[in-house]
């Protein structure tokens, strides 16, 4: 097929003009359909194949005038990619992508439900998905995860969320949904687990021990300081060993208390619908 071809002929500085124009004339004009990026380059496209191959794309009955052009919002290297899956051909692998070009594809593909790119960027995505990829925009990847149902990547945000407002994440998964009621429990064990950690350190009478709880305190002000290795680092700082034997060992009981506590504490799941419509069903 010539629409592969396409993606790239009609971009400045593409192949010679005379050659685009007698390859156009190949096609028919009434399947052709004129995509426009976001950075203004055109993508000639089959429409029966986006009919056979997509469901959000302009259908096949999508009436377009000689030389009209639909606008789009993603960048032409963006609809470059997507277009490769629009096509009677093996769909690319994906194999060099960079995360960030992934993860832009993957909403594209989702947004347009082109339906071999979603599943290859389901692949792609659950092994790139790294901490460091996750932590640069971790909001916006979160309302992606929880429109197109990425359960393992809402689980994956929330040690890196999990000091955020439920207020904050209220408004990125809906209130209503099974994920927000999966956050909000998993919230309330965290908060809970704090207030719990703070209590169990006023069991020690010794004149230095107040300045060390007060400390200690001031830094055990969010879920995420229970999580390691931020409590070790609150506690190795605040008591050094070597000074009043007495309230190190009372503050390694402390410390070893809250690991406890935190270790009751479930680890974080969502459990997965069988059908991606039941994601959303109210509680
Ligand atoms: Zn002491």
């Amino acid at each position: 097929m010539l629409v592969g071809w396409y993606c790239t002929l009609r971009e400045p500085g593409g192949l010679n003009v005379p050659f685009v124009a007698t390859t156009l004339k190949m096609l028919k004009e009434a399947d052709i359909v004129v995509i426009q990026s976001s950075d203004m380059v055109e993508f000639p496209i089959s429409k029966s194949n986006l009919e056979y191959f997509t469901e959000g794309f302009p259908p096949a009955e999508t009436s377009t005038k000689p030389g009209e052009v639909v606008s789009l919002t993603e960048t032409s290297q963006t609809l470059r990619l997507l277009c490769a899956f629009v096509d009677r051909k093996p769909p690319p692998t994906l194999d060099d992508i960079d995360i960030d070009d992934l993860f832009l594809l993957a909403k594209a593909a989702e947004k347009y439900v082109v339906y071999n790119a979603i599943t290859i960027c389901r692949l792609k995505l659950s092994e790139h998905f790294s901490r460091e990829f996750l932590s640069k925009n971790p909001k916006e990847i979160l309302g992606f995860a929880a429109e197109y149902h990425y359960t393992d990547v809402i689980t994956a945000l929330y040690p890196i969320l999990m000091d955020t407002p439920l207020t904050e994440i209220a408004a990125i998964l809906p209130s209503t949904s099974r994920y927000f009621a999966h956050w909000s429990l998993q919230s309330f064990r965290w908060t809970d687990a704090l207030v719990t950690a703070i209590r169990l350190g006023n069991d020690h009478n010794c004149q230095w021990w107040g300045n060390y709880v007060l400390q200690i305190l001031r830094r055990l002000d969010k879920p995420s300081c229970l999580t390691q290795p931020h409590l070790r680092s609150i506690f190795r700082e605040n008591v050094p060993n070597w000074q009043h034997t007495c309230c190190f060992a009372e503050s390694s009981r402390w410390e070893q208390n809250i690991n406890q506590l935190v270790n009751k504490i479930p680890k974080f799941s969502i459990s997965i619908p069988k059908e991606r419509d039941q994601a959303d069903v109210q509680i």
